[in-house]
């Protein structure tokens, strides 16, 4: 296993994996042993972050990071971040009562995980739950994706984000180039990575501060 420079994620082959704890899948994915540790097949086929980090995207992730989680649905790239943030904790936002049946059985086993069945364009229904917020990634398939993100900006003013944008206009590029502006008003460093190869019409984009 070779690192990728993301704190428990690892490469071997062709394939991106992550070191966890579990020996059970959470949805069907492959389990590898190497020296006594246990690793998870984090497949691009099945989570946008996998297939942005395989198509060269860098976001920053630290172990012991907060991050809000909007869109969790059954916890699939949710399980991989659990993995990922060892020493963190997740807050899972999900409104689809179906997908929270799933979301709320792996926050049984995984203490780091915090399913939420709330709405992300209510930040402040869930704030009683979280303590502070690092990170906020999103993955909402909705038109007004960018305006529910910047909402929890500002509620929770996170220093890093991640974005899984969903392009809906047949002009794209104009589209984007209006929705980055607004993301430049909160944010310094803005970069982005077209992920179309995986996730049709999806690009992943990342926002910091420093
Ligand atoms: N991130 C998931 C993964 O990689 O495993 C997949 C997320 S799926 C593309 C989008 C999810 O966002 C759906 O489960 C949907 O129910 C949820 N969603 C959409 N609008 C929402 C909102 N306003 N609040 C909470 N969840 C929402």
């Amino acid at each position: 296993m070779k690192s990728t420079g993301i704190p428990n994620l690892y490469e071997e082959g062709n394939s991106l994996y992550t070191l966890t704890k579990f020996e059970k899948p959470v949805y069907g994915e492959r389990i590898l042993i190497r020296n006594s540790k246990m690793y998870r097949e984090f497949s691009p086929l099945r989570s946008k972050l996998a297939s942005s980090i395989k198509l060269g995207f860098k976001p920053e992730l630290r172990e012991e990071d907060h991050m809000l989680y909007l869109g969790a649905s059954t916890g699939t790239t949710a399980s991989h971040i659990s993995d990922i943030l060892s020493k963190g904790v997740i807050f899972a936002v999900e409104f689809s009562p179906v997908s929270m049946i799933k979301l709320s059985e792996l926050g049984k086993s995984r203490e780091n995980l915090i399913p939420l069945l709330l709405d992300a364009n209510k930040p402040g229904q869930y704030e009683p739950f979280i303590d502070w917020v690092d990170m906020i990634y999103q993955d909402i398939a909705q038109p007004n994706q960018i305006d529910i993100f910047l909402k929890n900006v500002k509620y929770y003013s996170p220093k890093r984000g991640i974005i899984m944008y969903k392009s809906y206009s047949m002009r794209s590029d104009t589209e984007l180039k209006n929705e980055i502006n607004k993301l430049k008003k909160y944010f310094k460093n803005i970069s982005m990575k077209n992920i179309e190869r995986f996730h049709k019409g999806h690009y992943a984009i990342y926002v910091s501060n420093h």
